[in-house]
């Protein structure tokens, strides 16, 4: 993507209130730093490895998003430094960001992540089990994470409709859980729903944070 279609997009975004997480996964490092020269400061990996050894390489004012399944032996790593985790889908990965969010003296931001597509790969709760989740007595043991709203991706296929309709279901369930559970906690309030494909369809039906990779980063 050349400079000024970064900055059209960064910008459009900006006029809306939606933030531009910058999914780098894949992308070798010098492509991260142009994107940073350009003002980028939120990238995302969806593989925890990644995400630490790129940590160490880039300036210390990137904030560092996780958006791929998590598994729980892993967490201790990202544990240290990771802004926000956009795919919690268990009570149990809950607990161990928790646990070792207290080791490090942080309280960690999570998103829920739901399955919304058609797709019987993604990951991902149903609104009952997000619902089981913040309803378990242990949730509320729990002082070391933040839940901050909800993240879905929509299914991979041309028939905007569709997609649209997909966005809707997770605006749906992200608002009836803040009414429900959140209402007296301003910061529940991110919506992650948006890539490359499909951002402009995300932000029309009230995405608060998009997910753009192949967009940002081919040339
Ligand atoms: C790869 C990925 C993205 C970005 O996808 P693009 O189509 O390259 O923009 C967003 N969210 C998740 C969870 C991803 O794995």
């Amino acid at each position: 993507m050349s400079t000024t279609t970064y900055a059209n997009l960064a910008d459009t975004l900006r006029r809306q209130g939606v933030t531009l997480v910058a999914v780098s996964k894949t992308r070798p490092l010098a492509q991260l730093q142009a994107l940073y020269a350009q003002g980028q400061r939120i990238f995302a990996e969806n593989r925890v490895q990644e995400l630490v050894a790129r940590q160490a390489e880039m300036p210390a004012d990137v904030s560092w998003h996780l958006i791929g399944h998590l598994q729980k032996n892993k967490v201790k790593y990202l544990a240290p430094f990771v802004q926000l985790i956009h795919s919690v889908d268990s009570l149990e990965l809950l607990q161990e960001i928790d646990k070792q969010a207290a080791r490090v003296g942080r309280v960690i931001d999570c998103l829920l992540q739901f399955h919304i597509a058609q797709e019987e790969t993604k990951y991902g709760l149903t609104e009952a089990e997000a619902v089981a989740l913040v309803e378990d007595p242990v949730y509320a043991t729990l002082h070391h994470v933040r839940l901050c709203g909800v993240m879905g991706m929509a299914s991979f296929t041309d028939d905007k409709a569709q997609v649209r309709a997909e966005f809707d279901a997770l605006r749906g369930i992200f608002t009836r859980l803040r009414d429900r559970y959140f209402a007296d906690q301003p910061y529940f309030r991110e919506l992650s729903m948006g890539m490359s494909g499909d951002w402009e369809e995300a932000v029309a039906v009230g995405s608060t944070m998009v997910r753009v990779g192949s967009l940002l980063f081919s040339d």
